[in-house]
């Protein structure tokens, strides 16, 4: 007489054929990437494959400063103590850091990269600091800004299928 106790053997197959098929062979299908999309529900290494599109149509769309030596360098950064900030372009180092924790959304991020990269531009060693006004009214800064309107819906335009592939 057979006994109709469940094996191990059973239990692996019934886990394989089930959830471990799921699992293991279904590829998550990528989630369509929109300028509203949260930034945080992206992940660094998706965050990063975004900015890297971000700053090439940078350099082909708004130009390139000669009056470096180098190109800048980026980099997402983790740490930041005012959360507020979302990005910073470090003028000795020729340095851009976007504070991905602290972004909103994708446009954002768009916006933060181009507003750095017009800073790249600008000649921030010399005259940056001479400025005495408020942040606000620091015409590196409004023009900064004016860039990020400027160009936002453009550099989408021409990375979302990218983005998207
Ligand atoms: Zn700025």
């Amino acid at each position: 007489m057979a006994t109709r106790r469940p094996s191990f053997f059973n239990f692996l197959k019934k886990l394989v054929m089930t959830e471990g098929i799921e699992n293991i062979y279904r590829k998550p299908k990528r989630m369509r990437i929109y300028l509203k999309t949260p930034a945080q529900s992206l992940g660094r290494k998706e965050l990063n494959r975004i900015t890297s599109m971000v700053f090439t149509w940078c350099k082909n769309n708004m130009g390139i400063n000669n009056r470096k030596a180098y190109r800048p360098i980026w980099s997402l950064s983790s740490y930041c103590d005012d959360c507020n900030i979302v990005g910073d372009y470090d003028h000795i180092e020729n340095e851009i850091l976007i504070y991905y924790k602290n972004l909103e959304d994708v446009r954002e991020l768009i916006a933060t990269c181009i507003h750095e990269w017009q800073h790249q531009l600008q000649p921030c060693r010399s005259k940056y600091n001479k400025f005495k006004g408020s942040y606000n009214k620091h015409p590196m800064e409004i023009e900064a800004y004016a860039a990020e309107k400027l160009h936002l819906s453009n550099c989408w335009r021409d990375i979302r299928n990218k983005v998207n592939r």
